[in-house]
Order: C-alpha cells, then sequence, then structure tokens
C-alpha cells in the first residue's frame, strides 16, 4: 500500500518547495512555547484534510501520525486559536502566490488558458452573517423582519464578505488571493484592492484579465483595471446603458458565427468600436451569444421537451480586444466555475463559512490556509493520485485515506527535521 499522507507532504515539496516556504510563515506571538511551524504545519493539514473546526484540527493532534510529522504533541484549540490571531497574513498569502507562481513555471496553468489567455474569474462570496456578533472588520446592513404578529422591523445584520479571484481549469482551481470587503465599501472596491496587490505580488504578465458579473461593468472599475494593464470580459445586463441598447441595434448587422456546445446551438455576434461611459477607457467591444437547447420536463406527469433560450452579452476591454468571438463566449461563462467548483468546494468540504475566531486577521489567515489546502489538496487528487483521475477513488474517499494514514505513523517522517 502506498502511504498517501507521506506521499502529500512529499508531492507539494517536489511541486513547489512547500516544506521550507511553510517554515518560513511567522507569527506575532511573544516568546511562544509552540514553534510557529508547528502550528502552521498543524493548521494546513486540518485545511487539507478538510477538518471543520479548531476543535476537530486539535483533536487530530492527539493523533501520534500527527505529532510525528509536526514533532510536537497535541495541541489545544486555545493554542490554535490564539496563533491565528497572531498570524501573520501577509507571509501566509507570500506562501499562497508563491505556490501558484511556481505552478505557473511549471507551465501547470497552460490548460486553463481559453484561446492562449489566462483569466483569472473575480467574486465575491459571503463568508458568515450574525445578527449579535461584531467585530472590527464587520460589514453591516438592516434587514427587514416581522414579529409574531406580523409587524415589520428592522435589526442591523453583521456580515464578512471576500473578494476572490481565481483560475479554473480541467484539472484543478487555484485562488490567487482574497480580499476582505470592507465596512461601508462596495464590492468594487474590494475588488480593485485585490487586484492592484495582485499587480504587485505576482506582475501583470501573469495574467491577461478576469472576468467579472454585472455588477462590475462600470465605468471606474473597468478604467481601474485596464490601467494595470489586463483586460476585461464583463457580463452587461443594465438595458440603461446606451451601449446596450447600440449593441443590440447594431448586431443585426454583423456576421454570425454558429457551433454546438454540450446540446446548445450557440450564434454569436459582435460588435466593435463602442463609445462606454469613460471615454478614457476608449472604444470598447461587446460579443452578443443566443443559446438554444431543449430539456424534457414533467408536465402532468406526462415528459415533455421544452425549448430553452439564454442570451448573453459580454463587454470586452483592452487586452482582449483581438480575441475571437468563441474565445471571449468561453471566458464569460468559465466564470461559472468560480461558484460552480471553487465555492461549491470551499463551502462544503473545506468549511469555509465557519469562522473560529471573530476577529479580522484570524479569519483572514484562517481563509487563506483553507484555500491553499483546497489547492494542494486538488493538486495532489487530480495530477498525482491516478486512482482520483481515472475515476476508481472520490475526493472523499482519498480524504479518509489520508486519515487512515494517521495511523501508520512508523511510516511518516517529521516535515523538518532537526
Ligand atoms: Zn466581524
Amino acid at each position: 500500500m502506498i502511504h498517501r499522507l507521506a506521499h502529500l507532504w512529499k508531492y507539494a515539496d517536489k511541486l513547489f518547495g512547500l516544506l521550507p516556504r511553510l517554515k518560513a510563515v511567522r507569527d506575532r506571538r511573544r516568546d511562544p512555547p509552540i514553534p510557529a511551524s508547528a502550528l502552521n504545519a498543524t493548521l494546513l493539514m486540518g485545511a487539507i484534510l478538510r477538518l471543520p473546526s479548531l476543535l476537530d484540527i486539535a483533536g487530530k493532534t492527539q493523533r501520534h501520525g500527527w505529532q510525528k510529522l509536526i514533532g510536537h504533541r497535541p495541541i489545544s484549540h486555545d493554542t490554535l486559536g490564539y496563533a491565528l490571531e497572531h498570524g501573520c497574513p501577509e507571509d501566509w498569502r507570500e506562501l499562497l502566490v508563491s505556490v501558484n507562481r511556481q505552478l505557473k513555471v511549471n507551465k501547470r496553468f497552460e490548460d486553463a488558458k481559453i484561446g492562449g489567455y489566462l483569466v483569472a474569474a473575480v467574486d465575491a462570496n459571503e463568508q458568515f452573517k450574525s445578527r449579535s456578533r461584531c467585530c472590527a472588520g464587520c460589514c453591516q446592513r438592516q434587514v427587514k423582519l416581522r414579529n409574531p404578529l406580523g409587524l415589520e422591523y428592522e435589526v442591523t445584520e453583521y456580515y464578512h464578505r471576500q473578494v476572490y479571484a481565481q483560475i479554473s481549469g480541467p484539472d484543478f482551481s487555484a485562488v490567487l488571493d482574497l480580499e476582505a470587503m470592507r465596512p461601508g465599501e462596495e464590492e468594487a472596491a474590494a475588488a480593485l484592492r485585490l487586484l492592484g496587490r495582485m499587480r504587485r505580488m505576482y506582475g501583470v504578465r501573469f495574467l491577461d484579465g478576469i472576468t467579472v458579473d454585472a455588477w462590475y461593468t462600470k465605468g471606474p472599475f473597468l478604467r481601474a483595471v485596464d490601467k494595470l494593464g489586463w483586460g476585461v470580459v464583463s457580463v452587461l445586463k443594465d438595458e440603461r446603458y446606451e451601449i446596450y441598447q447600440e449593441a443590440s441595434v447594431l448586431q443585426k448587422q454583423q456576421p454570425v458565427e454558429r457551433w454546438r456546445h454540450a446540446g446548445r446551438a450557440i450564434e454569436v455576434r459582435e460588435v466593435k468600436d463602442l463609445p462606454f461611459t469613460v471615454a478614457a477607457l476608449g472604444s470598447v467591444r461587446v460579443v452578443l451569444a443566443d443559446e438554444v437547447w431543449r430539456e424534457t420536463t414533467l408536465v402532468g406527469g406526462r415528459r415533455m421537451l421544452e425549448d430553452k433560450t439564454s442570451h448573453w452579452r459580454w463587454l470586452v476591454t483592452g487586452r482582449f480586444a483581438p480575441a475571437p468571438k468563441k474565445a471571449i463566449w468561453e471566458m464569460g461563462h468559465r466564470r461559472w466555475g468560480i461558484e460552480n467548483h471553487t465555492f461549491n468546494e470551499l463551502t462544503q468540504a473545506y468549511h469555509l463559512e465557519h469562522c473560529p475566531r471573530h476577529e479580522a486577521v484570524a479569519n483572514e489567515v484562517w481563509l487563506l490556509i483553507r484555500v491553499l489546502g483546497f489547492l494542494i489538496f486538488e493538486l495532489f487528487a487530480n495530477l498525482y493520485c491516478k486512482t482520483v483521475r481515472q475515476g476508481d477513488q472520490t475526493l472523499k474517499d482519498l480524504r479518509d485515506e489520508l486519515f487512515l494514514d494517521l495511523g501508520n505513523w512508523q511510516e511518516l517522517v517529521p516535515l523538518w527535521s532537526g
């Protein structure tokens, strides 16, 4: 039998030098009795093994195999919480960035490219909400409720929401970075802070651009991303925009390109050189898609074939100007990936909605560790493990096998010797 857990650490170390990089992650505890490396490895292994809470992770540190790996005795959940609060988000982010950069150097993102372009989906996710707890990083909103007598009243709801940038490929998804929305700010402001930092940390050449939903289709946002050097494909929904109306009229004179995809008949047209609300952005391009397919529905116990249609409009800026229509169509749809795969996985398997310490730094560190654990597990499962690749083993089976391997502690070696 292969010792999967030992292989996972070896694989991650070989693929992107994980161990020395993990050891370099600092924290801000004073005179710590437990080395940061043991705590950080514990938190990361907790994420890789999809453990839902600090209590669960602390419980697993009772295992001999765990202690042998991290080189320390059991760790309490209080200690782990304290470590999160005194964690160093900059260092964890640096680690995440260095892993992704190494993947790029190793050409692991080639299969995720669309028409030769590497595109990140940018989207927000609400982590949790609460009516009572409140920290300095909480956003708040008023929500209307009804009392038992049917009378409406308002309460304040606190929530945490983060913007994520993510690349999804056929084999794995990688979160490039994430940024929390600050109290009172708009999602687009957090997204721009995120993209500005990504530009500094990854460099402009790492990516060609981003895809976003209609929420971000606003002049100042598009202009700011353009200035960063990246293209944008964004959903154009707002009929109040002149460009929306103009594209609808002008498309009729444009040549159409047709193909079929997953049972759908696709028709795509484009209109170039349209002015948008922000003059400094220059002219932009709109790509329009009509999709038609049939779906079986049950009507009165009888199966009926029903015609379905959907219409899409995407606004295209900057670097994506020369991209073929089909590539834009694919980029526009690829952003479904961030909801369908990454957020589903992160929420269901990595317990993203759980907040172990309601405090801004602790939460940021926790989320960065979670997305790093998700990335390492996906790479290991889908690129390394033949059994998963061939469909003989599910991701959950693999996770269970990694757990069992903790029992075969004789075969485990300490992550860091000396
Ligand atoms: Zn809060």
